[in-house]
C-alpha cells in the first residue's frame, strides 16, 4: 500500500470507528497477519500466486496455528506434523480456531517440522506452510460457536494433506519466528482498531448524555456519576492511544519494542472493555441491543485479552525484560 508502519497504525484507527470498514477495505485480521509473513518470507513466485490476490481482495486466508490439545499461550508446543515426502510435504493435525475459515481460499499453517525432544532449540522446530483449502484431506468439522453464535472461526482436521514443498514460507524451521513477526505487528494494529472503537463508543455515550432526560427532565450529563464515567473514558483512551502511538513509533524506528507490544497488548484491550461498559451502562437496555454497535465491541474486548496471546503470558514477558537489564546492573530507562 506504500505506507510506513505508524500511517498503517493511524489507518487503523480511523476505520476501525466504523464497524465493517476495515473488512471493506481489506485490512483485517487474518488476512492482514498474512500478508505481512507473505511479504518479509515469501519468495516472489509467492507473492505473485498468493500476496497480490489477498492484496487485491480476490483471495482469503486463515492463519491455523492453535490446536484444541496444546495451549495457544505457548506455540511451541503444537504437534501438527509436516513430514517430507520427496517434494511434498504431508500434514497431519488438528487445528481449531482458524478464523475466516470457511470463507479462505488457503490458510497459513503452523506445522511442527522437527522432534520436540530432538537438538536444537525449541524455537526453530515450526515451519509455516500454505495449503489452499481446497487440498484433499483438509476437513473443516465446524464453525465453532463464539459467544453463543455460530462463526467462521473453524475447527480443522489436516488429514495426510499433500502440498508442494514449495509451499513452506521461509526456511524449514523458521515458523516460530514467522508467528512472532505477523503477531508483533498485529497486536499493534489491533490496539489501534480497539482505540478505534473506544472513539466511537466514547463519542456514541456523550451523545446519549447530551439528550437523555432523567427524573424531572435533567440531562444525564449534569449527573456526577455520569461526569465521572466521561473522565475516566477520556483518560483510558488518551492513555491507549499515545502508549500504543509510541509502541509503533518505537517500530518503526527499530528500537526494540517487546515489552512495550505486551504492555499495550495487555493495558489496551482492558481499557476498551472499561470504556464500552461505561456506554453500555448510560445506553441502558439498547446499550446491549442490537440496534448499537456496542454490545459486539464489548464482546470483541473480551476476547481480545484471549485471543494473540493471553494477558498473562504478556505479563511474564514484562517482567522478564525488566529483570534481565536490572540483573545485568542496568535499570529501565522510560525515557527512550
Ligand atoms: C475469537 C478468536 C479468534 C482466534 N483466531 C485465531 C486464528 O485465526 N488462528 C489461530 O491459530 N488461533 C486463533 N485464536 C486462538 C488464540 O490465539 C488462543 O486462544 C490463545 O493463544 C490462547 O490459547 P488457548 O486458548 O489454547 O489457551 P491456553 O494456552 O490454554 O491458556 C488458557 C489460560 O491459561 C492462562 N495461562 C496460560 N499460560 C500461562 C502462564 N504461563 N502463566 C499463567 N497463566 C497462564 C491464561 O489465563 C490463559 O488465558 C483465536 C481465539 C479467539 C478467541
Amino acid at each position: 500500500m506504500g505506507l510506513s508502519f505508524l500511517q498503517h497504525a493511524y489507518m487503523n484507527e480511523v476505520l476501525a470507528y466504523s464497524p465493517g470498514a476495515a473488512s471493506l477495505f481489506g485490512v483485517v485480521a487474518p488476512n492482514s497477519g498474512n500478508q505481512k509473513i507473505l511479504v518479509k518470507y515469501g519468495t516472489p513466485e509467492q507473492h505473485e500466486k498468493w500476496l497480490q490476490p489477498l492484496t487485491n481482495g480476490t483471495m482469503q486466508s486463515g492463519f491455523s496455528m492453535t490446536e484444541p490439545d496444546n495451549p495457544g499461550s505457548d506455540p511451541r508446543s503444537i504437534t501438527t506434523r509436516a513430514e517430507l515426502d520427496g517434494d511434498e510435504w504431508v500434514i497431519n493435525g488438528h487445528k481449531w480456531f482458524t478464523s475466516n475459515g470457511y470463507a479462505a481460499d488457503f490458510y497459513i499453517v503452523m506445522c511442527r517440522t522437527a522432534d520436540a525432544d530432538g537438538s536444537g532449540a525449541a524455537n526453530d522446530k515450526m515451519t509455516q506452510i500454505i495449503v489452499p483449502k481446497d487440498t484433499p484431506g483438509v476437513n473443516i468439522v465446524r464453525g465453532v460457536p463464539v459467544w453463543g453464535r455460530s462463526s467462521s472461526h473453524c475447527e480443522i482436521i489436516y488429514d495426510n494433506v499433500r502440498v508442494p514443498k514449495e509451499n513452506q514460507l521461509g526456511r524449514t524451521g523458521t515458523g516460530h519466528q514467522a508467528a512472532q513477526d505477523r503477531l508483533g505487528a498485529g497486536r499493534v494494529y489491533h490496539c489501534m482498531n480497539s482505540i478505534g472503537s473506544m472513539w466511537r463508543a466514547f463519542d456514541l455515550m456523550i451523545e446519549r448524555l447530551m439528550t437523555r432526560e432523567v427524573h424531572g427532565g435533567e440531562k444525564l450529563e449534569s449527573k456526577q456519576f455520569m461526569q465521572g464515567f466521561i473522565a475516566e473514558s477520556y483518560i483510558d483512551i488518551q492513555s491507549a492511544r499515545l502508549m500504543t502511538i509510541d509502541c509503533a513509533e518505537k517500530m518503526e524506528s527499530g528500537a526494540d519494542p517487546r515489552a512495550d507490544i505486551s504492555a499495550i497488548k495487555i493495558f489496551v484491550p482492558a481499557a476498551y472493555h472499561r470504556v464500552v461498559d461505561r456506554a453500555i451502562q448510560v445506553w441502558g437496555a439498547a446499550g446491549v441491543s442490537g440496534d448499537l454497535p456496542l454490545a459486539s465491541m464489548y464482546q470483541g474486548a473480551r476476547t481480545l485479552r484471549l485471543a494473540d496471546g493471553p494477558d498473562e503470558v504478556h505479563k511474564i514477558l514484562i517482567a522478564k525484560l525488566v529483570l534481565r537489564r536490572y540483573h545485568a546492573g542496568e535499570a529501565w530507562d522510560f525515557g527512550n
